[in-house]
């Protein structure tokens, strides 16, 4: 980026204040942002130069889309990069939960294995061979869909749009309407994205749908799930356990009732974090900006549409 541009650091951990964001934000032409950066029309009004909002993620539900759209500026992400990254720690989550092996450890650090072996120590759930419910196949449900061959498992999905049959043939994938993969399931993965449709897509009616000994694990945005309903949900023996990277108050509130239940495996939103893939979204997201500002097609630009708004010759300045 310093080879085409003037690069403005956020010198902390911490994401900027929105005020400091949109003082900030006055005189550039350009924005690399977190997740954790809202960005909307407040800000956006804030900032009359700015061509392109470009984010280090795939997500794009801390931008307002339709906002930028209409302001002429490019919205881009990172999609592709971090698939793996996710797929693998959605699997890492899944034998977590269901083999307790986060309970196990604390059991052991904590001085608790007092004795040697014991036939019922940690019982939990078969994996292979179990029915695993994906919702939403897209880039990372395929990739969770492709590892679960080696657990020998009978793959469901819903989803809003069927893929190519070729795409349901190779990963052995079946599809059902929402009620069934809920009612059928021994696993169930969130890979959808955070929308006005999908927001508590999972909420008390859904969670009652589940098989009792079913669990449920989200790695794609927290308001996805009513935390609310899912707390009882384990608490009451609705479903066996889950298993969350993202919530829907990140961080997680201190009195947020998941954190006192045993039978739920939490994590930091950390499901991408993995050093090749947060270097190559690095890279992409800056790719992204030095493409708008060449007045070139970047490589994944979100909102199509600002095309007919603002051509890319008009943002050119590189
Ligand atoms: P994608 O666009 O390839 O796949 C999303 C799928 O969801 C698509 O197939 C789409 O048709 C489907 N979908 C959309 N709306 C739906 C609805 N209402 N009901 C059912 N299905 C619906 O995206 P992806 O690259 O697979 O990423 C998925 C999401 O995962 C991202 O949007 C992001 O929020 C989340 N994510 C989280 C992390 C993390 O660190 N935990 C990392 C990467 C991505």
């Amino acid at each position: 980026l310093r080879e085409y541009c003037e690069v403005e650091v956020n010198p902390r951990e911490e994401p900027p204040s929105k005020s400091e964001l949109i003082s900030r934000l006055k005189d550039k032409h350009a924005l690399l942002c977190l997740l954790t950066d809202k960005i909307d029309a407040e800000v956006m009004d804030a900032a009359p130069d700015l061509r392109v909002i470009s984010t280090y993620s795939v997500g794009y539900d801390h931008i307002d889309i339709e906002e930028s759209t209409k302001r002429g500026i490019y919205v881009t992400n990172t999609p592709g990069v971090l698939t793996d990254a996710v797929a693998d720690f959605t699997w890492a989550l899944i034998l977590t939960i269901a083999r307790r092996i986060a309970e196990a450890d604390g059991y052991v650090r904590g001085g608790r294995w007092k004795i040697a072996w014991s036939p019922t120590l940690f019982l939990g759930y078969s994996v292979y061979g179990r029915t695993l419910g994906i919702i939403g196949l897209g880039r990372i449900g395929i990739a969770v869909a492709e590892r679960a061959r080696g657990f020998n498992m009978r793959i469901i999905y819903y989803d809003v749009q069927r893929p190519p049959l070729d795409v349901e043939r190779r990963l052995n994938a079946e599809y059902k309407p929402l009620e069934e993969l809920l009612r059928e399931s021994d696993f169930i993965t969130l890979h959808v994205p955070l929308t006005r449709e999908t927001y508590h897509l999972i909420g008390e009616r859904e969670l009652r749908l589940m098989k009792k000994t079913a669990f449920l694990i989200n790695t794609s945005r927290g308001s996805v799930v009513d935390t609310r309903a899912l707390a009882k949900a384990l608490k009451d023996g609705w479903i066996a356990g889950a298993a969350l990277d993202v919530f829907e108050r990140e961080p997680i509130e201190e009195d947020n009732p998941l954190l006192k239940l045993p039978n739920v495996v939490l994590t930091p939103h950390i499901a991408s974090a993995t050093v090749e893939a947060r270097s190559k979204m690095a890279e992409i997201a800056a790719l992204n900006i030095i493409s708008v500002l060449k007045g070139e097609k970047p490589q994944y630009l979100v909102n199509l549409n600002v095309l007919n708004v603002k051509p890319l010759e008009k943002v050119k300045m590189i």
